[in-house]
């Protein structure tokens, strides 16, 4: 099993990508959007902490965030590999990961940059739904992936709703901040010698073929 960052911009499909390959591969998504946003939900201190960044489309200072990917890749489950998502988003993540792995004697095998042009970033994000009973993911803007009816999730008739952070207006910012604060990391991977870039545009099941041949090298 490999160590695998999937590295991209808000709304460049990393999520969808993750959850499609870790099923079929069965190695662990971590995901720390995903676990910043259930310590919301479940009124955790860290949650209380992230919540403000979260909703303005800022990240969450470094700190916290090494906390939280600490714990979790500590888990039995994460021994062998796993597949990150949204993590690392500064060099200061990037580099803090490396010196943990080099501790155990281990390192990233592969990290995938999904390239996706801006425009179409922000209308993947715009129109993203989530259903708000069992958290499956959405998008109006993409028959692809439409409700079959409006508003209503397909598997448990929940009502979808649209995240916070996913507002045009947040989106625009989310971006920015990954073109400052995250970008910086293709070349930081690159140098390193395991990046490898995908483009983001194109049909869900062919990217999952392209992450998949890379995952089996
Ligand atoms: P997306 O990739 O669609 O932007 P995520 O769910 O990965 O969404 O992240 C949502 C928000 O959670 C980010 O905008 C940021 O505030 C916070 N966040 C997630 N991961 C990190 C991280 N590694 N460092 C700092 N903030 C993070
Ligand atoms: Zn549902």
């Amino acid at each position: 099993m490999k160590k695998i960052i999937l590295l991209g911009a808000p709304g460049s499909g990393k999520g969808t990508l993750a959850e499609g390959l870790t099923a079929r591969y069965r190695i662990p998504q971590i995901s720390t959007g995903d676990i910043l946003r259930q310590n919301i939900a479940d009124g955790t201190e860290l949650g209380k902490k992230a919540k403000g960044y979260m909703e303005k489309g800022e990240l969450v200072p470094d700190a916290l965030v090494l906390d939280l990917i600490a714990d979790r890749l500590a888990k039995p489950d994460a021994r062998e590999g796993y597949m990150l998502d949204g993590f690392p988003r500064t060099i200061a993540q990037a580099e803090a990961l490396d010196k943990t792995l080099a501790e155990s004697g281990s390192k990233i095998d592969l990290v995938v940059y999904l390239n996706t042009p801006k425009d179409e970033l922000v209308r993947r994000i715009a129109g993203r739904r989530l259903c708000e009973v069992c958290g499956k993911s959405y998008n109006v803007n993409n028959k692809e992936f439409a409700p079959s009816v409006d508003g209503r999730c397909d598997v448990c008739g929940g009502k979808l709703i649209q995240r916070p952070d996913d507002t045009e207006a947040v989106a625009e910012n989310r971006i920015d901040v990954y073109n400052e604060q995250t970008l910086p990391l293709v070349e930081y991977y690159r140098k390193a010698g395991t990046l490898t870039e995908l483009d983001g545009m194109g049909p869900v099941a062919e990217k999952l073929d392209e992450m998949g041949k890379l995952i089996e090298a």
